[in-house]
């Protein structure tokens, strides 16, 4: 067992053991079956000292992300989302062509593109080499790199430090996390700000989404590790918004220390957190043990309706989606296919358990009686796109945070 990634206690406590997994992003094609899938231990543990939770064994990044296929473009929440937050920030912050904007894994460029439409300039930093590249035919200057103190000081030495820094469903992905913030803290202006948003431990734990641990995600962020963490850097945690995404979301407001009022959301929220039960150990075992009684729960319901002779297909090629059927036992015995709206995934296989990914279409043309919603983080968006199916009598099933059938 490692040490805490952010303060280095020795003795991190284990949540949950979701066993050896395969690598939730990498999707087999149909000719690799014969060849080894590599798998690697997943487990959850949070640390004693800090209370920050994190994944205990790392996968080497270079594995995970040469070829990424999560396309933010392709969903209209997350576009609709990106669009209202830049046009916040652009007028909350005053920004013009005299500022410079930074994103940290700034993917296909869903978000920049705002900014280059309003002519602030602008600049992507995004690790896999075949999402770079399209960020760069729409016209978005993107350097393919990991974001940390390295890349941060060669960009400020190259004055492009920035007014603002934006990362989005990257920090809990960085493994050296203190690297990344001291980043942080050397790519700001002085008055500069940092907006990272990432889902927020807390629902995490409340709605038991333990489907989102994969081995990209190594940490579940409550706002009380975080404090420490950022003060280590020089940088003050400033205000702290809770958003819906991703079945609940923290936006998270930083800069350097002293440089912007401290609101009360911070200490309202830590105070909330103190009294859930963030610094006891009890609060993160029940997590575990809902855990077990969901995955009882929905492998009943599916082996029971499977038994009825019902046709059952799952929705979502996602991580979670891999996680949640490799960690139930869930596969081709159960489930005939996975829908899934990305061109990129489709004619692939889920990791380990092998389904075939095919595309939202088939769900009209093969009538399964039920589907898994593996991406219940998009439900409302996939149940309206899905309306010509559910009114020909297919019916949904819901695994998270209650197995429920809509
Ligand atoms: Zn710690």
């Amino acid at each position: 067992m490692s040490s805490c990634r952010s303060c280095g206690h020795p003795d991190l406590l284990p949540i949950l053991d979701l066993g050896l997994q395969p690598l939730a992003n990498n999707l087999p094609r149909p000719e690799d079956l014969g060849k080894p899938e590599p798998r690697f231990p997943l487990c959850l543990a949070v640390c004693p000292g800090c209370w920050l939770m994190q994944i205990t064994e790392l996968v080497p990044p270079v594995t995970l992300f040469s070829e990424y296929l999560y396309f933010s473009s392709f969903s209209d929440a997350m576009l609709r989302h990106a669009r209202l937050a830049v046009e916040r920030y652009i007028a909350e912050f005053n920004l013009g062509p005299r500022s410079f904007v930074i994103e940290i894994a700034s993917n296909d460029g869903y978000l920049l593109q705002n900014f280059v439409a309003a002519r602030i300039p602008c600049l992507g930093i995004e690790p896999a080499a075949n999402i770079a590249r399209v960020a760069r035919q729409k016209g978005i200057e993107t350097l393919e790199a990991f974001f940390g103190l390295d890349l941060a000081r060669q960009l400020a030495a190259e004055g492009r430090s920035a007014d603002l820094v934006l990362g989005n469903n990257v920090f809990a992905h960085a493994p050296d996390t203190n690297d990344f913030v001291a980043g942080l803290a050397a790519v700001l202006r002085p008055h500069g700000r940092l907006i990272l948003e990432f889902p927020y431990g807390v629902d995490f734990l409340e709605h038991t989404e333990f489907d989102t641990i994969y081995h990209e995600h190594v940490f579940y962020f409550t706002l009380t590790p975080l404090l420490p963490l950022f003060e280590r850097h020089g940088l003050e945690i400033f205000h702290v918004e809770r958003i819906p995404i991703h079945g609940g979301s923290l936006r998270l407001f930083a800069g350097r220390r002293g440089e912007h009022p401290v609101r009360e959301s911070v200490a309202a929220l830590l105070a909330r957190e103190e009294q859930q039960g963030v610094r006891s150990l009890d609060w993160y075992r029940g997590f575990a043990e809902r855990v077990t009684r969901l995955r009882e729960e929905l492998v009943r319901l599916l082996r029971t309706l499977k038994q009825r002779g019902h046709r059952l297909a799952a929705y979502g090629a996602a991580a979670k989606g891999s996680t949640l059927l490799n960690y139930y036992g869930i596969g081709t015995d159960l489930l005939d296919f996975v829908a899934d709206r990305s061109p990129y995934k489709q004619g692939r296989l889920m990791p380990g358990v092998h389904l075939p990914i095919r595309p939202p279409e088939a769900l009209l043309q093969e009538r399964p009686d039920y589907t898994l919603l593996l991406a219940w983080n998009f439900a409302d968006e996939i149940l309206a796109q899905q309306e010509a199916y559910r009114r020909a009598g297919g019916r949904f099933i819901l695994p998270i945070p209650e197995v429920r059938i809509v």
